[in-house]
């Protein structure tokens, strides 16, 4: 009986050492992706957002690019508003951009639809 007690409590040892261990990975790479990417604004002279056409305010962008006026970074499905602070946030990561800030008013050509 005893025996047996003991040896559950190794099992939930062992266990919880074994999910440490397996979320140590997932956890660096949560840092690393804030730290990289996490605060800083995407450069609209940056190579990647002139080849995408990112810009901070899409109302500024000219009439060539081709734009419907309701695709903005807010309502894009790669807009991670959950990540950033605040129920509405202005700036938030954006997945295309590798977790750099886009501003709600923003837009790029990756643009696309949430679902659901
Ligand atoms: S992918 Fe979406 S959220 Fe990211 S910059 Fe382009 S339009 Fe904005």
């Amino acid at each position: 009986m005893n025996g047996k007690k003991i040896d559950n409590s190794r099992r939930k040892l062992i266990k919880g050492a074994l999910a440490g261990a397996a979320a140590l990975p997932f956890a660096g790479l949560l840092q690393r992706g804030w730290a990289q990417g996490g605060k800083e604004k995407v450069d609209p002279g940056s190579s990647q957002a002139q080849a995408l056409h990112y810009t901070h305010d899409a109302a500024a962008l000219p009439k060539s690019v081709a734009r419907k006026p309701n695709e903005l970074c807010h309502n894009c499905r790669f807009f991670q508003a959950q990540a950033a602070q605040g129920s509405s946030p202005q700036w938030a990561p954006c997945t295309i951009f590798g977790g750099k800030l886009v501003s709600r008013d923003g837009w790029c050509s990756s643009w696309t639809a949430q679902s659901g």
